[in-house]
């Protein structure tokens, strides 16, 4: 049976149709009836199925023994040892000694029963998400500017426009359907500009009218300056001001100050005068305008300040909740959005509710009916592992995420870990870096399994839901807690039959007392945040729930837009300006640690890896942790593209392999977020990151520590792949990538085997002296090549050479999926090339059709191709997801500067 469902990744929140086989496989197909996405899915959606088996899965608990293996237990055991665990540590030191860590993964359902637990029966705040680390500026600049955490506008708005603004978004990359939304509309009669503002030439740059590569921090400049050219040039919508906001003369007196003259806005931000008057003189104009921002405006200690001096601008100009324009916050998971409705922040009630506001924690305490409520904001993430590790907060419960790679600073994070008395872990994956610390692991359900809502980046609320039965002793989450709470002596609250009844509670406390404060002018207990029409949905009509935007209205009704006439949440109902003063980021270069370290995600893969990681669809785009960095920089630090290098902050260090992807501003580097001590021996870069955060948001700055980088010294590099798993701790460096039906490692050590043979044979697990083992070796050169093969069959294979040019591993993968060796490629390996059609693929570019980019480089150069759609005609890359659309029209601008030289 098909079943309608929703992408388990991004913020955008497509719609999926998924089904599960009689062969156990998955299909999923986009869903055209989702407002979201139409029918389109990217690559990682394209693959959910792919990532589906219980390979890896935490699928029994587990309780740590005194031996400190971790034993399998009984759902019974587990659970009276964790709710004894928390019991104990409450009972002794009080309820601020337990925490809880979530995730943007859970469901809304999972959030909301875990944030009751803690606020209203516990009596402590200390919960705080993964979405600290990527969503809270927004959240913080929305409470300020509209008196709550709201997104005026929808995904529609980017068709209407007349100008997209990108702000800190790799949209092509990180929010791909969002982008191919915006791509479709430049192809229409009318096509809006498009601005990208971001320090690196990222693919979204690709179909960009202009790019401003900012100096990483100098965005409160930039916005700034537009405000005060914005008021200069006649733009501002005077009604919509006067009779809407307040704080303008304040705030635009700031901007004036610190960003009055446009040529000294440019030089600050180290961005062409020219290029920059054309960005505020486009945006003057076009009274249609979005204004898209998402992690390199919220990471940054004052991202908060961005947020703000973006909505400014909208505010000024009345640019906000009609049609085409509004600023519009993209948010990095999938249900991010539901876990701020819920109060799965430190700093916030359930149903946008304040902690800090009395009305507020009556209204919710006499609607849970509840024994206590927290009184104080608790820990945001960073301050929370901070307390882990002084010993302040002594139980943690960690939902659906992987802190020890995730967050800033990271190896003190593992120590915190390790010294924290109780840390239980509920978890789809039984081996993650985080969960090796843990006493008592969760199995919980995953994708396709679970079953509840989530709500996307235009507050769209969608079910999902589940297609396969629960494997083996795998729980709901929101189970799992209300298990816990009865056994610590909270049933009453806690008496769900099922997920409906949570979501059912939820809507009717986002509804309570919501239309009597509104009329009663009472203080400040109306929020938007309104789900009346979803309060009394019956099991059916949950079950049957379409996407439907909030606040849902008592007849059903969802709303696209708010504020264009006001109605901000603040008492009064007036938006807010606020002044932002620039600043910069908190740590600055200097000679020790010359550059600017930017993190972010790449195209295929998600988070931790943890699924994405599985897929070999997923995983030949980009194979391995990389540093890119300019070449200038490079020759500096004495590193070389394709060698490995050392990343160094000074909180940690890791190791990657140097790029040059030609979109790096010189004294910046850029490292990707997802490789950690299960797929690479060093590469977690949130070890490096600094853990300075913004002070209203709590979120970190990730896109700014200072760094060095210098060479990584081995003498030989290589790679083997292998259909069995291989060991290669020990070596010096190592990253794991799984292909298809085999899988492969990239490694390097400091010292040389004294005998290749003996160690390659040991290695790849060839005892028997008479195995079909082929070999070739060049002492002069360092090179070695061995297969072994097992009935004409491929078994595994090694490559080693002293120098980081090895053979392309692309026509060595494809051996693996054939039945038999011929004795051309039993030559071929010994030779370490191939005369076959897969030789010269080059590296994966389109995922979804396997085609390289030297065969798309090769077609255009050919066939003189000059647009992505004719380059899909001939090789049909691009013709399935177009994730890769921005990349062949950069490959065919390459291709006609090579050709044109
Ligand atoms: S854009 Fe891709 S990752 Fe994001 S929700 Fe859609 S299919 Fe999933």
């Amino acid at each position: 049976m098909t079943v309608a469902t929703t992408c388990p990744y991004c913020g955008v929140g497509c719609g999926v149709l998924a089904r599960a086989n009689a062969d156990g496989s998955v299909h999923v197909e986009g869903d055209t009836q989702h407002a979201a996405n139409h029918g389109r899915l990217c690559v990682k959606g394209s693959a959910l199925g792919e990532t589906m088996d219980l390979r890896g899965r935490l699928l029994h608990p587990m309780l740590r023994a005194p031996d400190g293996t971790l034993q399998r237990a009984s759902w019974d055991d587990a659970l009276d040892r964790v709710a004894a665990g928390f019991r104990r540590v409450i009972d002794e030191h009080g309820p601020d000694a337990v925490a809880f860590y979530v995730s943007g993964q859970l469901l809304t359902e999972d959030y909301y029963v875990v944030n009751k637990l803690a606020k209203g029966y516990i009596g402590t705040a200390n919960i705080d998400t993964n979405s600290r680390l990527c969503m809270s500026s927004a959240v913080a600049g929305h409470k300020r500017a509209f008196g709550e955490d709201v997104v005026p506008g929808c995904y529609e708005d980017l068709e209407q426009a007349e100008l997209i603004v990108l702000v800190g978004s790799n949209t092509a990359w990180c929010h791909p359907i969002v982008y191919q939304r915006i791509a479709k509309a430049k192809e229409s009669a009318n096509p809006p500009r498009m601005v990208v503002i971001d320090p690196r030439h990222t693919a979204t740059c690709e179909s960009a009218d202009l790019h401003l590569p900012v100096k990483p921090g100098t965005d409160v400049w930039l916005f700034n300056g537009l405000l005060a050219f914005l008021f200069q040039h006649g733009a501002m919508d005077a009604r919509f001001v006067e009779a809407h906001t307040e704080g303008f003369a304040q705030t635009l007196a700031a901007a004036q100050k610190d960003a009055g003259d446009p040529a000294e806005v440019a030089r600050i931000c180290g961005v062409q005068l020219a290029d920059l008057l054309n960005f505020y003189r486009w945006f003057a104009r076009c009274k249609r305008t979005v204004t898209l921002f998402s992690q390199g405006v919220n990471q940054s200690s004052s991202g908060t300040d961005k947020v703000n001096s973006i909505i400014n601008c909208h505010l000024l100009t009345g640019r906000i909740g009609k049609p085409g324009m509004g600023p519009f916050s993209l948010t990095g998971q999938p249900n991010a959005m539901g876990g701020r409705e819920v109060g799965g922040l430190a700093n916030m009630l359930a149903a946008h509710m304040e902690l800090e506001n009395p009305v507020h924690r009556q209204v919710v305490q006499s609607f849970w009916q509840s024994p206590r409520i927290a009184e104080r904001p608790g820990l945001k993430a960073v301050d929370l592992f901070e307390a882990i590790g002084e010993g302040k907060v002594k139980a943690l419960w960690i939902m659906a995420t992987n802190p020890a790679v995730s967050l800033p600073d990271a190896d003190r994070v593992k120590q915190a870990l390790a010294r924290c008395e109780w840390v239980v872990s509920s978890d789809i994956v039984a081996q993650t870096d985080t969960n090796a610390y843990a006493h008592a692991l969760l199995p919980a359900l995953g994708w396709g399994e679970k079953d509840g809502t989530v709500t996307n980046s235009e507050r769209r609320i969608s079910r999902q839901r589940a297609f396969l039965p629960a494997p083996e002793n795998a729980r709901a989450d929101w189970r799992i807690v209300c298990e816990v709470a009865r056994r610590m002596g909270f049933a009453e609250g806690f008496e769900f039959d099922d997920v409906h009844a949570v979501f059912a509670e939820h809507a009717r406390l986002t509804a309570y007392r919501n239309h009597e404060a509104r009329a009663g002018d009472a203080p400040a207990a109306h929020r938007l945040l309104n789900l009346e029409g979803l309060a009394n949905l019956g099991r059916h009509a949950y079950d049957t729930l379409q996407p439907v935007q909030w606040p849902v209205a008592a007849s059903g009704e969802g709303e696209a837009r708010l504020f264009a006439y006001g109605g901000f949440s603040h008492p009064g109902g007036r938006a807010r300006f606020i002044a932002t003063p620039a600043r910069m980021p908190r740590h600055a270069t200097d000679r020790e640690y010359p550059l600017v370290l930017n993190t972010g995600r790449v195209r295929d893969q998600w988070h931790t890896m943890t699924r994405t990681g599985k897929a070999p669809r997923l995983t030949g785009h980009i194979p391995e942790p990389f540093v890119d960095m300019h070449p200038h920089d490079a020759l500096r630090c004495g590193v070389r593209e394709g060698e490995l290098a050392r990343v160094q902050s000074r909180w940690g260090a890791m190791v990657a392999r140097v790029k040059h992807s030609g979109g790096i501003l010189a004294g910046n580097v850029f490292v990707p977020i997802h490789w950690n001590d299960q797929f690479a021996s060093d590469a977690r870069v949130g070890g490096v990151v600094n853990p300075v955060v913004d002070p209203i948001s709590g979120e970190p700055e990730f896109k700014h520590t200072p760094v060095s980088v210098e060479p990584f010294p081995v003498r030989w590099y290589g790679f083997a792949l292998s259909r069995e798993l291989l060991m290669p701790q020990g070596l010096s460096y190592w990253t794991s990538i799984q292909g298809d039906r085999f899988r492969r490692y990239e490694i390097a050590h400091r010292e040389r085997p004294s005998e290749c043979s003996a160690w390659a044979r040991a290695w790849l697990g060839v005892t028997d002296p008479d195995a079909d083992w082929l070999e070739y070796e060049d002492r002069s050169t360092g090179i070695y090549r061995a297969a072994h093969v097992i009935d004409d069959r491929i078994e595994s294979c090694v490559f080693l050479s002293s120098r980081p040019d090895l053979p392309a591993r692309h026509w060595l993968a494809s051996l693996f999926v054939q039945e038999r060796l011929e004795d051309d490629d039993r030559m071929a390996l010994l030779l370490g090339e191939s005369s076959g059609p897969a030789a010269s693929a080059g590296p994966t570019v389109c995922s979804c059709f396997g085609v390289g980019r030297d065969t798309i480089c090769e077609a255009i150069r050919t066939h003189g191709l000059e647009t992505p759609a004719q380059i899909t005609s001939r090789l049909r890359a691009g013709g399935n997801c177009g994730s890769c659309v921005p990349e062949l029209r950069q490959l065919i601008a390459e291709v006609r500067a090579e050709v044109n030289a």
